[in-house]
């Protein structure tokens, strides 16, 4: 039987709280932390196999261990709370209901890298996950978590709340590094790494919120606790946002390496209504489409990617036979197309291009050679972009077509929608 961890706290009352969090449990691996040396902590997280939860999966004990040694060159924590994939919303639920567990682990990993500041950023949108963070900051302070000399270990850890205007391309490090720092959330050519060049230009470790919630129970139940669960490739529980058309959307935190098909059915109620599932995209708006037949897939990082699409953030939007693919291809596109930064042609010009063309197909005005050219443009943007925004704009539309072309050439001959003649005759 799993037991859940990361939001094991979430339903209690008043769980945002630190007298309920330190009623269960709470900060006691901080000071199982300082016990051990911050290499020891490191190698911790690096034998738990904690792959980032914030979409890339970059192993985090490998991340820790790229920061500088050198005790003189001060370092920063990041704390990424700019959760804007659409059809995730796993990391605000933490924040606005179990702060200090992501503060627990803070401090946690700048004590294992040698970090006194640690900044937060979050989407400006999340007005009571500011507050809870805001709170949550002052009353650690307050208990002597956060500070000078914290539990008398004598490491000081300062912490602030920044927020960011909501958008997308914040969530990417390095863009989310340039709005902390007051400019435009460009991304920046990597290398240098964060890790190296980051915040003000010193060397930066950014993590997002589920991250940094599972650092705690590996140093409280040990790194083999953690790297039992899950699979070869991806140790440890994940948080799933399910949305869509299921009868019980939500946070389910579950395995890693559990099927899709599990969690839908049973944890999320299976399809709304008694209808048939069409496709999911199992990893946020950013992750190819798998259509009904694949959904035996175990979410995982390795076997997502054999399956032709990713594990992302684990936000499953499930689509039920209703559904036109033109439509949600289209709309998907819009969101990209609006979101771009600006910085570089393919992604700048490509996204509108997609947009443009999935718009008219959509609308019943598509062209005989426009699924070709939307193959064409979505081809010339994936892979030749700044940041991985380029693959991710390209996605929705190519497996969308891959998948389900037959919606799309109906569309084009037809001038309507297949879906749309099947359920409404
Ligand atoms: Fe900006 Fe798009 Fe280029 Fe990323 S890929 S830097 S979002 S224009």
């Amino acid at each position: 039987m799993f037991e859940p961890v990361l939001t094991r706290n979430i339903h209690r009352p008043y769980s945002e709280k630190i007298t309920t969090y330190l009623e269960h449990g709470g900060y006691n691996a901080v000071r199982k932390a300082f016990a051990g040396t911050p290499e020891e902590i490191i190698d911790m997280v690096k034998r738990s196999g904690l792959r980032g939860r914030g979409g890339a999966g970059f192993p985090a004990g490998t991340k820790w261990g790229f920061m500088p040694k050198d005790q003189d060159i001060p370092k920063i924590v990041a704390v990424n709370t700019d959760e804007g994939e659409p059809g995730t919303f796993k990391d605000r639920e933490i924040v606005e209901r179990d702060p200090h567990q992501i503060i627990e682990g803070v401090i946690i990993a700048a004590y294992a890298i040698g970090a006194g500041r640690a900044y937060v950023y979050i989407r400006g949108e999340f007005f009571l996950g500011v507050k809870r963070w805001i709170k949550a900051i002052a009353d650690a302070y307050e208990h002597g978590f956060l500070g000078k000399n914290i539990l008398g270990s004598g490491m000081n850890l300062d912490m602030s709340v920044h927020r960011g205007a909501g958008a997308y391309i914040c969530g990417e490090e390095t863009a989310m590094l340039e709005s902390l720092e007051g400019k435009r959330g460009n991304p920046r050519l990597k290398p240098p790494y964060p890790a190296q060049v980051g915040l003000f230009g010193l060397p930066t470790l950014v993590h997002n919120i589920e991250t940094l919630a599972c650092i705690p129970h590996i140093i409280e139940r040990g790194p083999e606790w953690f790297a039992g669960i899950g699979t070869e490739e991806s140790k440890g529980p994940k948080i799933f946002s399910v949305s869509g058309h299921v009868n019980r959307p939500g946070n389910y935190e579950l395995p890693l390496g559990i099927s899709l098909r599990e969690i839908i059915d049973e944890h999320a109620g299976g399809v709304r209504d008694g209808k048939r599932l069409k496709a999911v995209i199992p990893g946020g708006a950013s992750t190819p489409i798998l259509p009904a037949n694949r959904v035996d897939v175990p979410m995982a990082f390795e076997t997502l990617n054999a399956a032709g699409s990713q594990l992302g953030t684990g936000a499953v939007i499930v689509m039920d036979e209703t559904t036109c693919m033109v439509e949600i291809a289209r709309r998907l596109a819009k969101f990209f197309a609006h979101e771009s930064c600006g910085r570089c042609t393919p992604c700048r010009i490509g996204s509108v291009r997609l947009y443009e063309l999935l718009d008219r197909i959509e609308h019943g005005k598509g062209k005989p050679g426009d699924i070709e050219t939307i193959l064409e443009t979505a081809n010339g943007i994936d892979g030749l972009t700044f940041c991985p925004m380029g693959a991710a704009l390209a996605n929705p539309a190519r497996s969308a077509i891959e998948h389900f072309r037959e919606e799309f050439e109906f569309h084009i001959e037809h001038k309507g929608c297949l879906v749309k003649a099947v359920y409404s005759s």
